[in-house]
């Protein structure tokens, strides 16, 4: 029977759950135990998939195709398992799914309410297929308080009653901010946070304190005495320098331990965490460093590119370098000159993007890449404005460009309408819904013998995932190679491109889909870490 965790926060938001809830994730599974983390997101989105990147951050997408939460990928990236569509759910989704049944008349003239029909459906998805694990570590987005997020907590804390006595804790996770007028660490915000927790019903069994410098013992007292929870069940969780070391550092301080002992199992050794400290150490003293131009049109927020920076840093501990990113907002390269930013840098990388605002400036990053001989690295959009800049500058198609920005007379970029996923046929059109309709999730490729990306893959057959509307026009495909951009992956079909590089040039690869996704700390993407490599290279020559 798997135990279960519910991890909820207060007093602000953005202060990591996804990641301590990972990073607990992962301390569990370095105890041997089998964990799975989910994550339940209040607002009423189906799910993020519309929404802004410079608002909610980077869409995660899962294998099976579900666009979700970016915590996704940090569960992910800290214990290894593929998370699934089973892994998030939101308010939109619960609600769609219980009208959708209300119109079936599947209530039988029953009035429909929050409680119990949607708590029941929030409770009924929580303990769905757990069946093989030793704890699921269940995260609810937001803050205790607010409004969209009541019927979640109602339904967690109905579970407290539902699962056997012992099964389930709440582990809630605050801030202590530092006051310097008065050069202490404020623990009212948190008693606030567990007293509104409390008057819902949950008792938290864990405090994890988000603060930038030691608690204090009196204050460890005050917190433990006035939000009624042992005093070694309140947990530093200081800032760190590397997120790689979160799980160290909660061990430190007896997460693990009090998590254990809060379901009443007396913990036997320590942790195996020789994996987080080795990948720590890498990161920590590096042997090198490069910088990398990230050219995208999201830079104002870096969640919205949560996956693509931390593939980076992976790609830096394959090669025991420090990789810094300068961000650049691509539409400055519509008005200038791209030497000055790009001249320095050992590497661009061109990330996924949609809508034309910023193209111009990432096609001239890619043509600045390709001349200068730079490292480029082009993903989804950054592949087809490579694509397109190809056509434009080398195979003398002047007025290429992506259906995406409008009808066009040369559609090197067009909207996909038919492919297939395994044996069944998907099929779009330019009227559809824009949510959920994308090609979404994994699919599998052919790459090209004796081509790069075949040679840094160590295989012909690669599954990678994907989140696009537009693909690249193969009809287009013999004068571009004719020029030299090679297309070395396709799908299995051979209908849709996959990868394009140049044979001449010491590292241009452009990918349709997102390799970010899949890579980890332990097993960095093999494209990230050969960029980089390639970076380093580069950086012997600048
Ligand atoms: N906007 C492009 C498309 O839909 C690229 C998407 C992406 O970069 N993820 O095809």
């Amino acid at each position: 029977m798997a135990r279960y965790v519910f991890i909820t926060g207060g007093v602000v938001s953005s202060l990591g759950k996804g990641l301590a809830s990972a990073a607990l994730g992962a301390l569990l599974q370095a105890r041997g135990y089998t964990v799975r983390l989910r994550k339940l997101d209040p607002y009423l989105n189906v799910d993020p998939g519309t929404m802004s990147p410079t608002q909610h951050g980077e869409v995660f997408v899962t294998d099976d195709g579900a666009e979700t939460d970016l915590d996704l990928g940090h569960y992910e990236r800290f214990t290894g398992r593929p998370t699934s569509k089973a892994d998030n759910i939101t308010t939109g989704r619960i609600y769609r799914d219980i009208i959708a049944k209300e119109r079936r008349g599947d209530y039988l003239g029953a009035t429909v309410q929050v409680i119990p029909h949607v708590t029941d459906a929030i409770k009924e998805f929580v303990r769905d297929g757990n069946e093989s694990y030793d704890f699921v570590l269940v995260e609810i987005g937001g803050t205790v308080g607010d409004i969209e997020g009541l019927p979640f907590f109602e339904a967690i804390r109905q579970l407290g009653n539902d699962l056997p006595r012992g099964d389930a804790i709440y582990i809630h996770l605050t801030l202590l901010p530092f006051i310097p007028s008065a050069g202490e660490l404020k623990t009212k915000p948190t008693q606030h946070s567990v007293k509104e927790l409390r008057s819902i019903g949950i008792q938290p069994d864990i405090l994890l304190c988000r603060c930038d410098r030691p608690i204090p013992p009196e204050e460890r007292r005050k917190l433990g005495l006035f939000c009624n929870v042992r005093e070694t069940a309140v947990i530093e969780a200081r800032d760190v320098d590397t997120i790689y070391e979160v799980p160290e550092a909660y061990h430190r301080e007896g997460l693990d331990t009090e998590v254990l002992r809060a379901f009443g199992i007396e913990p036997a050794g320590a942790p195996d965490l020789s994996r987080w400290r080795e990948v720590t150490r890498r990161v920590r003293h590096p042997e090198g460093e490069v910088t990398i131009a990230i050219v995208g049109k999201y830079t104002g927020l870096k969640d919205a590119y949560k996956s693509l920076y931390e593939a980076l840093v992976h790609g830096g501990v394959a090669n025991t370098v420090k990789v810094n990113v300068d961000w650049i907002e691509s539409e400055i390269f519509e008005r200038e000159d791209p030497a000055p930013f790009l001249e320095h840098v050992h590497g661009i990388l061109v990330p996924g993007g949609f809508g034309q605002r910023g193209a111009e400036g990432k096609i001239r990053a890619a043509t600045f890449a390709r001349e200068r001989k730079v490292p480029y690295f082009g993903i989804c959009f950054g592949m087809q404005m490579a694509v397109i800049e190809a056509a434009r500058n080398l195979a003398g198609v002047g007025d290429a460009n992506s259906t995406e920005f409008g009808p066009t007379s040369e559609p090197i970029v067009g909207l996909m309408t038919e492919w297939t996923r395994g044996n069944a046929l998907e099929s779009r059109s330019a009227e559809g819904d824009l949510g959920g309709t994308m090609r979404l999730g994994a699919y599998d490729a052919r790459l090209k013998g004796g081509s790069k990306v075949a040679d840094i893959y160590g295989s012909q057959d690669i599954s990678e995932r994907h989140r696009h509307r537009y693909e690249v026009n193969t009809d287009y495909r013999e004068r571009l190679e004719a020029r030299g951009l090679v297309f070395s992956g396709m799908s299995p079909d051979g209908l849709l491109p996959e990868i394009v590089e140049y044979a001449d040039h010491p590292w241009f690869v452009g990918v349709q889909f997102h390799p970010e996704l899949k890579s980890r700390p332990f097993e960095p993407h093999p494209l990230f870490a050969s960029f980089v490599e390639a970076a380093l290279h580069q950086s012997r020559l600048v």
